[in-house]
């Protein structure tokens, strides 16, 4: 499917990508020149075909990373008087909550466990008992430990107290499915770099349009003014400021083969499917997934540590990736983890490949203890 030499990447963006997306970036581009703004016109078209958003929504492309779009769908989406609720199972929340206090938004942090999905429920009982909240900002499968949260049951809440939606769609978007007629929202967020399998460099967002027309004069941010961004892009067709080309050349090709492949339904299978193969291959070498596989997403898996004090990430991570694969360490605060990522131009041979290169590390570095001494909290 891919490379020369280069190590696999088990990280959730950057990510592993296919020859072909590799190649679409060898030629450059002039950002007047009418084809590349038709390359443009025509992603922004099929990503919100992807959500099934037809003529209510439109999409806005933002140069930058994930972040960046987040942070221009928050400060455009959310007037300045807004308050919003961000119920917090994991760092991309969190990340979310330090937006709203830069932008200086009003913002309730609603802790949930981060083995534990933010439900329908939670977020209705939050909402009633704070009818001052206008804004909710879900992140949908909160990458920190991997874990899908409730996004069609938020999304009926919200449409039923009168709430605003920003959806941080960042690493399921065309990877899980997503329907704005059965979950509607104001915004969702994703970015080239995830689930499409395109390179880093840009993030979208797919925002109902009577919002966007509404959020003129909300942003804080030039660079960041999604609104600005559209209409400029309107009138001109162009980015309002340099775009990145060769990203969006890229992506152009990722998405031909997204659709190739079958597009959403398939993606999510190949990516389950990595999944399941990862989780069976590392248990039968003792390894403990963090979380219930009922509320994993099939997208990155957090594994319990090693007990054995022979263990060290740091070392750990530079054998495994001389055999070839790159590991991602964990982001949770309780336990001792490390994370390894489903997405990619990858499959599931590529993860039983791994699953060898992390026996045979286990074995040179002298670590037999799996099991993690760590108790887990009750289930
Ligand atoms: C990757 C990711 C982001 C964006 O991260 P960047 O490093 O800015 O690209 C945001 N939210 C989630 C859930 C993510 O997985």
């Amino acid at each position: 499917m891919i490379r020369g030499n280069d190590p696999i990447l088990l990280t959730p963006g950057p990510l592993t990508t296919s020859l072909a997306t590799k190649q679409a970036m060898l030629r450059d581009w002039g950002s007047w020149d009418a084809a590349f703004n038709g390359i443009t016109l025509s992603i922004c078209r099929d990503l919100v075909d992807i959500v099934g958003g037809g003529d209510d929504y439109v999409c806005v492309p933002m140069q930058g990373s994930g972040t960046f779009s987040v942070e221009a769908a928050v400060g455009n989406v959310v007037p300045r008087n807004g308050r919003v609720l961000v119920p917090n199972n994991g760092a991309y929340c969190a990340r979310i909550v330090k937006i709203c206090r830069y932008l200086g938004r009003d913002v309730v942090d609603l802790p949930v466990p981060e083995d534990q999905p933010t439900t329908a429920a939670i977020v209705d009982a939050a909402l009633a008992a704070d009818p001052t909240i206008t804004h909710v900002a879900q992140v949908h499968c909160e990458t920190g430990a991997g874990i899908l949260n409730d996004l069609p049951g938020i999304a009926q809440v919200c449409a039923k107290r009168g709430k605003g939606l920003i959806v941080d769609a960042m690493s399921s978007f065309a990877a899980i499915e997503i329907d704005a007629r059965a979950t509607p929202f104001d915004a969702l967020v994703a970015a080239s770099g995830k689930c499409l399998e395109g390179v880093p460099g840009m993030g979208f967002v797919i925002v109902k349009k009577s919002v966007l027309e509404a959020s003129a004069g909300n942003s804080h941010s030039l660079a960041l003014d999604l609104y600005d961004q559209y209409v400029y892009m309107q009138k001109t067709t162009q980015w309002r400021y340099t775009p990145p080309t060769h990203v969006v050349a890229a992506l152009r090709a990722a998405i031909d083969q997204f659709k190739e492949e079958g597009g959403q339904p398939a993606r999510g299978a190949r990516y389950a499917a990595n999944c399941a193969a990862l989780v069976e291959g590392m248990a039968a070498l003792g390894f403990r997934p963090f979380l219930r596989p009922e509320v994993q997403a099939p997208i990155i898996v957090t594994f319990h540590a090693p007990a054995d004090p022979a263990y060290d990430f740091k070392r750990f991570y530079a054998a495994v990736r001389e055999r070839g694969y790159i590991l991602y360490p964990g982001k949770l605060t309780q336990v001792e983890t490390f994370r390894v990522g489903c997405i990619g131009a990858i499959d599931a041979n590529e993860m039983r490949n791994v699953v060898s290169a992390v026996g045979e590390t286990l074995k040179d570095l002298g670590i037999r203890e799996i099991g993690s001494a760590r108790p887990r909290k009750a289930a």
